[in-house]
């Protein structure tokens, strides 16, 4: 099993640093995305009141052994890189070993866990302040991180969140986001005990897409999966007769990464080309893969952005992958959906 480490003074220098948690959305990020990297199958994800009285996500991934889960919550430990090099090739989500002390900072954690190897009970973590309490628990292979009573040690940082409204808009925009990327994996957001995102992770974008934009839109779409040159371009294309003002709802992923991404929006755009009325944007899902050393991921201190080190090569990939689709289709024609 890949072991948590501490990196390196070279490493921690190297990495892209900031605040890792500034509002309730970025803390639902960062556990999204360690449930991701731990090869989870399913994500359930639990809020109260906007994220202020509780963040709870639960996965099946792969859990941490107790030692490691120990490990987890202390500043620059993390199982995804090693050394100063891996940070050029960064192939996970996460690599920065911040999100769990910044989060367990800002609140109270509790993190139970059982590794898929451990054949013994699981480990429970619960950081209160300076205080860390490491006992045994029950559960089933997987994480479970409960994050409690956010931002009340800092006041500072609780006056600044916008209303619980919009604070809440965010959290399910990103989880939209990643249900939308993630078509393998299930997805489920749940409000004040409404359940607001679901999706069944059949590997169907248009599963995906029907669990979060609803029958219509799923209906009038159609798949694209398109490589060349060592770039895969995978996603869903709705047709142009449902159009948007702005590209809000181009959603984008780079290697499983989901962020807004504007190479990749503007090829989608042109990819869809005449098609689309002046001003128009489509809704479309788009995830590009291509080798983890042709892309940097170390770029933004919130992860939100990478840089490519060929964009031409990848938008002009999008742009052929989207219009080579959408030309094969009859656009008058309502997709065969078993719905
Ligand atoms: P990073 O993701 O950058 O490594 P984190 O602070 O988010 O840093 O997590 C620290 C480490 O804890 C990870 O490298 C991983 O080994 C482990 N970890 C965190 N969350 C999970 C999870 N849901 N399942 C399995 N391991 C996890
Ligand atoms: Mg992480």
């Amino acid at each position: 099993m890949t072991r948590i480490t501490e990196l390196d003074t070279e490493t921690v220098e190297r990495i892209a640093a900031g605040e890792v948690v500034t509002r309730p959305a970025s803390v639902v990020v960062e556990l999204v995305e360690n449930a991701l990297d731990a090869g989870t199958e399913s994500v359930e994800i639990t809020v109260e009141n906007a994220g202020l009285d509780l963040i709870r996500v639960a996965d099946d991934g792969h859990g941490m052994a107790r030692e490691d889960a120990a490990l987890s919550v202390e500043r620059h430990t993390t199982s995804k890189i090693r050394d100063v090099a891996d940070v050029e090739r960064i192939s996970t989500l996460g690599f920065r070993g911040e999100a769990l002390p910044s989060i367990a900072h800002a609140a109270r954690l509790e993190l139970t866990t059982k590794h898929e190897e451990s054949g013994v009970a699981g480990t429970r973590v619960v950081v209160d302040g300076d205080e860390k309490r490491v006992t045994a628990a029950g559960r089933a292979v997987g994480t479970t991180v409960s994050v409690r009573d956010l931002f009340e040690r800092i006041p500072a940082r609780r006056k600044s969140l916008a209303q619980p409204k919009r604070e809440f808009a965010r959290v399910s925009e990103a989880v939209t986001g990643y249900a939308l990327t993630h078509p393998e994996v299930r997805f489920s957001l749940t409000h004040d005990g409404r359940n607001v995102v679901s999706t069944p992770g059949s590997g169907s974008y248009t599963d995906a897409v029907l669990g979060v934009y609803g029958r219509e839109t799923a209906g009038e779409s159609t798949t694209v999966d398109h490589r060349a040159d060592g770039i895969e371009v995978r996603g869903l294309l709705v047709y142009p007769s449902i159009t948007r003002a702005g590209p809000t709802h181009v959603t984008t992923a780079v290697n499983g990464r989901t962020l807004r991404d504007s190479t990749i929006r503007g090829a989608v755009r042109e990819g869809y080309g005449s098609l689309l009325p002046d001003g128009r944007y489509p809704v479309a899902v788009v995830d590009v893969s291509l080798p983890p050393e042709d892309v940097n991921a170390n770029v933004h201190p919130a992860k939100e952005a990478v840089a490519f080190h060929d964009s031409d090569a990848v938008a002009n990939a999008v742009e052929r992958a989207v219009s080579g689709a959408l030309s094969t289709e009859d656009l008058s024609r309502t997709a065969d959906l078993a719905l």
